[in-house]
């Protein structure tokens, strides 16, 4: 089964807002004020074009370009060449999508019915389109890498990171989505087949790769993990230096299956005991590691007198496995203390993926897809009632998206003509 991204073509496809169509054909007839449109567009968000490595021309095409016209469809589009190192670069209007009939409003209406979870084959009826246009539009967009999208946006490459994979199946086969968050926006959203740490490895080596292609000197400081090992592993090799810490959430999370045979009121209060305990040491500004080293022996200690040697036996071996992590968190005040974001992210995804046969198509290029939703999390605006309304995780986070319109937003920033 083909699950690898295929290698994007160089393409130099630029997407550019006209207002309206009849803008467009209009500017169609008037060389000029068609560039100084593109131009102008191009200023207003900001980006430069991807001239060849070679061109020293400067980072935006000069009065002097060639124009050329081609027919798409019916419809007329530029396309305008540097003199310098001849890269030719495709104008595609605000309203066409690249190597599709499909509308932009009927792309736009499928694409957030997808993102809110509708099933692909449900989302293509509001649209009259087949499924697998819609399963194949998404894998367009996840062509572009996370990275080069997030960067774009003004995003720093992040420092701190989550780390986890999501259990999904394909067919009847089990897969694994190895994923990096931080905040609320998706830097990596992998698939393999196998849980080894070979494979993790690989899969989260597609980000550190794209991003030392951003910045050559990009160090990770801390990664936030739940401890699986082939996780653990995997991250060791790729970043040797970080900080590697343990979610706290999960670890109030576990406590109670440590804790055999006894009543619930019991288990209950202990779990309370310790969520305070958790609370009140991350609150501390200083000594923090050696507060919870006491506290979590004090703890032992009480699980012994009320649930008994067994069970404070049991607790003491699990704290002895997972403190160093827990340690880790807390010697950094940067460090995310809980993956509750990623967690958020992953219980999305799942939603889209569970009832999605785009997803398991024999022939489908899952990476690309997987690739295409990351981005509409990334870029889709927050519910108007939600607590950031209107804003998409990228603005979050900090970042800045070049239009008021998310889904023009998606098509310029995972287009190729851009540096
Ligand atoms: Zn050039």
């Amino acid at each position: 089964m083909r699950h690898t991204t295929k290698q994007p073509r160089a393409n130099r496809t630029i997407t550019i807002d006209f207002q309206n169509e009849a803008t467009y054909l209009q500017l169609l007839g008037d060389r000029k004020a068609f560039l100084e449109c593109v131009l102008a567009f191009l200023l207003s968000i900001g980006f430069q074009l991807a001239h060849k490595a070679t061109c020293r021309g400067g980072g935006c095409l000069t009065r002097h370009s060639h124009y050329v016209r081609v027919r798409l469809g019916g419809l007329t589009i530029w396309r305008l060449q540097c003199t310098t190192c001849h890269a030719v670069f495709t104008v595609l209007p605000h309203f066409v999508l690249r190597y599709r009939s499909m509308r932009p409003e009927v792309a736009r209406n499928a694409l957030l019915a997808t993102h809110g979870g509708l099933s692909l084959e449900r989302c293509a009826v509001i649209g009259h389109i087949s499924p697998m246009a819609l399963y194949r539009l998404i894998c367009a967009f996840g062509h572009q890498s996370l990275v080069v999208v997030l960067t774009r946006c003004g995003l720093p490459l992040p420092i701190y990171i989550l780390a986890d994979e999501k259990h999904s199946r394909c067919l009847t086969a089990k897969v694994y989505l190895p994923t990096i968050a931080s905040g609320r926006v998706l830097w990596h959203l992998g698939y393999t087949e196998d849980a080894s740490a070979a494979a993790f490895t690989q899969s989260y080596q597609a980000f550190q790769r794209a991003a030392l292609d951003q910045e050559p000197a990009y160090r990770v400081r801390g990664v936030l993990i739940d401890g699986f090992d082939s996780t653990t592993n995997s991250m060791r090799t790729l970043f040797p230096g970080a900080r590697l810490g343990f979610c706290l959430r999960h670890a109030l999370l576990k406590l109670p299956k440590k804790l055999v045979a006894i009543s619930s009121p019991v288990r209950q209060s202990l779990r309370t005991k310790f969520h305070a305990l958790l609370s009140r040491v991350r609150q501390r500004k200083s000594l923090r590691v050696f507060a919870l080293g006491q506290r979590l022996r004090h703890f032992v200690d009480h699980v012994t007198a009320t649930a008994g040697p067994a069970n404070g036996a049991r607790v003491r071996r699990w704290f002895q496995d997972k403190k160093t992590g827990w340690y880790a968190v807390l010697e950094d005040p940067q460090m995310p203390a809980t993956s509750t974001l990623l967690d958020q992210a992953h219980n999305a995804l799942e939603r889209k993926l569970f009832m999605m046969k785009g997803f398991h198509h024999p022939q489908g290029s899952q990476q690309a897809f997987l690739t295409g939703l990351a981005h509409l999390y990334n870029l889709v605006p927050y519910q108007r009632r939600a607590q950031h309304a209107g804003q998409c995780g990228v603005e979050v986070e900090g970042g800045t998206v070049p239009t008021r319109d998310w889904f023009l937003n998606v098509q310029i920033l995972t287009s190729g003509g851009f540096r």
